[in-house]
C-alpha cells in the first residue's frame, strides 16, 4: 500500500463540495469548498451534482497546493456516504473512490452527521456533549447513549435552515438567506430595543421533543403580507424557531444528565442562536460551545477528521460497499471510538 500520512476528506451532501484534511495526529486544516447558489428557486439535486462533478479537480489541486503538498502524501481517503442528495453523494464517493484507487490508499466512507459532531469534539474540546445540529437540511438533538449517537428529537418536516432559506427567498434574498435574516434581525432589535414578541405571533415548533417549521415559515410569510416590516418578522421568526430548538436541547440535557452542549450545522453560525444556548447552559450549570464557523456548516475537513478516527479504529471502506445511502441515520453508526 502506497501512501503518506494526511487523510484527505471530501464533503458532497448537498450543495457544498469541499475538500479537507487532517494530518498524521488528526489535526485539521482548512477545507477548500464551494457552494451552489441558484440563481433563482432551491437547491436542484442534479444541478448541484453537476457544479460538483465541474470543480472535483479544481477543488484537489486547491487543497494539496493549500499545504503544500502532493498527491503522494495523501495517506487515505474519506468521503461522505450520507445522508443526503443522491445525485451529490455519487459524485462525491466516484471521486473519493478514483483517488484512492489511483494512489492505492484506504477508502472511508463516513457519516456526515457523525463528523459534525466529531469535529465540534475536537475543536471545542468537548468529552460528552448533547449537540444540537442544526442545518440546512437537518435539525436534530443528538447525545451518545449505548454505544451510538441517538436523535433523541429532530424535525418532522423540513431543516431549520431550508426553513429560512425559504422564508428569505420569497423575499427576494438569495440563498444562503440565513445569515441576511440574521443581519435583518439585528437591526432591528438594535432599532427597537424594546420590542416584544406579541404582535406578532407565530406558531411555536416544538412538538414533543420533535419540532415542525413548515407552520412558522408560512405565518411568517402572511405577516410580511399583512405589511409588517421584513426586520420585526426575521427577528420574531428567528426568536420563535431558535427558542424551540433550544427547549428541546435543554431537555435532551435534563434527561441524558449531560452538562456539555455543542452546536453543529451551517444555522450554528448565527450570533442569536449561540447566545441563547450560552444562556441556556448558564442557567444549567452547564456549558455551550460552538465550533470555529468554518467548520459549523458543511466541510470536508470534518469528513477527513472522522475518516482518520475511523480508520484508526480500523474500519474501512471496500469498493464493493462504497455505495452511498442518501437515508443514513446518525443512529446507524457504532461508535466505536470512544
Ligand atoms: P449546512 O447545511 O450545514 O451547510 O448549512 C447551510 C445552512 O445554514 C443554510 O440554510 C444557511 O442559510 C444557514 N446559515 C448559514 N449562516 C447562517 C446564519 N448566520 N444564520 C442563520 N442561518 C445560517
Ligand atoms: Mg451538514
Amino acid at each position: 500500500m502506497a501512501g503518506g500520512n494526511w487523510t484527505l476528506g471530501i464533503e458532497s451532501t448537498a450543495h457544498t463540495f469541499s475538500f479537507g484534511l487532517v494530518n498524521s495526529s488528526g489535526i485539521p486544516f482548512p477545507s477548500m469548498s464551494d457552494t451552489v447558489k441558484p440563481l433563482e428557486g432551491g437547491i436542484h439535486p442534479r444541478e448541484a451534482a453537476d457544479h460538483h462533478r465541474d470543480l472535483s479537480a479544481v477543488l484537489f489541486h486547491k487543497i494539496l497546493k493549500s499545504q503544500n503538498l502532493n498527491p503522494k502524501d495523501i495517506g487515505a481517503v474519506a468521503y461522505s456516504q450520507g445522508p443526503g442528495l443522491g445525485p451529490c453523494l455519487r459524485i462525491g464517493a466516484s471521486v473519493a473512490r478514483t483517488i484512492s484507487s489511483m494512489l492505492d490508499v484506504p477508502l472511508i466512507g463516513v457519516n456526515h452527521c457523525v463528523a459534525h459532531i466529531e469535529i465540534g469534539r475536537q475543536q471545542c474540546d468537548c468529552e460528552d456533549p448533547v449537540l444540537l445540529y442544526v442545518s440546512g437540511g437537518n435539525t436534530q438533538v443528538i447525545a451518545k447513549l449505548q454505544g451510538k449517537y441517538r436523535v433523541l428529537g429532530e424535525t418532522l418536516d423540513i431543516g431549520i435552515g431550508n426553513m429560512l432559506d425559504k422564508f428569505a427567498r420569497q423575499q427576494g434574498i438569495p440563498f444562503p438567506g440565513g445569515p441576511v435574516i440574521e443581519k435583518h434581525a439585528l437591526e432591528f432589535i438594535q432599532n427597537n430595543p424594546n420590542a416584544t414578541l406579541e404582535g406578532l405571533e407565530l406558531p411555536y415548533p416544538v412538538r414533543g421533543m420533535d419540532l415542525a417549521f413548515s407552520g412558522i415559515l408560512t405565518a411568517a410569510q402572511r405577516l410580511i403580507e399583512k405589511g409588517h416590516s421584513l426586520g420585526s418578522v426575521c427577528w420574531s421568526l428567528q426568536e420563535h424557531a431558535f427558542a424551540a430548538c433550544v427547549e428541546v436541547a435543554e431537555r435532551a440535557l435534563a434527561h441524558s444528565g449531560k452538562t456539555e452542549l455543542l452546536l453543529g450545522g451551517g444555522v450554528a453560525c448565527n450570533n442569536r442562536i449561540r447566545e441563547m444556548c450560552n444562556l441556556m447552559a448558564k442557567d444549567r450549570e452547564s456549558t455551550s460551545h460552538a465550533p470555529p464557523r468554518m467548520y459549523c456548516i458543511d466541510n470536508g475537513t470534518m469528513i477527513a477528521r472522522l475518516g482518520y478516527i475511523e480508520l484508526n479504529n480500523g474500519r474501512k471502506t471496500s469498493l464493493g460497499s462504497s455505495g452511498i445511502n442518501q437515508y443514513l441515520r446518525t443512529d446507524d453508526t457504532l461508535v466505536t471510538w470512544q
